[in-house]
């Protein structure tokens, strides 16, 4: 028998875990799609229909999108790996809640990231970005303009994974704004250029990233996701 890896071990977890009420919900919880080798993560927000029926994520027609736009930025399918911050769909799609759905599923996505060990990850949304690397409220992402197509990193974190924030694939189709669809074309394009140097041990084409720290605490700016460091660049 072949022993099952520390990924489907965690998959395991993931699969029976009622840690919220999200479980009650779920046809299945929906741990991720493609090569678990892959050198490039994404990361979205929570399954939608499509993923709850089938057991996996991005499938339904955001996924489809998404494939769509890598494939545009020379993403090759088998190099990329993907998975939500939220593992069970909220009902009706509603934005997850700030308390104990993103906090606990947030523990399985940070472990998750360690064993597959990306080179870079790209958020797609205000959900997943706040969810995974900042503490905050929806409201204070909105909009996300000041991090969108920008490369981040978390060292205290995620050591060296760089990070690439972009719109969600569903916005995309949304608003149908063609360079807003360029630009994600053009940023995830050049974060794949930075991997494949990465890969070849080549030193990568300088390009300006910043740290993204959590901030001091603000406390007129509300209630933060875990009570304490809401973030911000730095
Ligand atoms: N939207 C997401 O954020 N993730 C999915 O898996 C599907 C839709």
């Amino acid at each position: 028998m072949v022993k099952p890896s520390p990924l489907d071990k965690l998959r395991q977890v993931v699969a029976t875990c009622q840690a919220c009420r999200l479980h009650r919900g779920r046809t299945q919880a929906v741990f991720d799609r493609g090569n678990p080798h892959a050198p490039l993560m994404i990361v979205g927000e929570a399954p939608g229909e499509d993923e709850d029926r089938t057991g996996l994520a991005f499938v339904g027609k955001a996924g489809k999108h998404l494939n769509n736009l890598l494939q545009a930025a020379r993403v090759p399918s088998d190099a990329y790996y993907a998975s939500n911050v939220i593992k069970c769909r909220p009902e009706k799609n509603r934005f997850p809640e700030d308390g104990d759905e993103p906090k606990t599923c947030r523990g399985y996505l940070v472990e998750q990231i360690k064993l597959v060990k990306p080179k870079a990850i790209i958020v797609t949304g205000k959900q997943a970005l706040r969810f995974l690397l900042l503490w905050g409220t929806h409201e204070e992402y909105d909009p996300l303009h000041p991090w969108i197509n920008k490369q981040f990193r978390r060292r205290d974190l995620f050591n060296d994974i760089r990070f690439l924030v972009c719109y969600h694939p569903s916005y995309l189709m949304r608003t149908e704004i063609e360079e807003d669809e360029e630009a994600w074309i053009q940023s995830v394009g050049e974060l794949w250029t930075f991997v494949e140097h990465k890969l070849a041990k080549t030193p990568p084409a300088p390009m300006p990233f910043r740290d993204i720290r959590p901030a001091p605490v603000v406390p007129r700016m509300g209630r933060n996701l875990f009570g304490k460091n809401r973030g911000q660049i730095l």
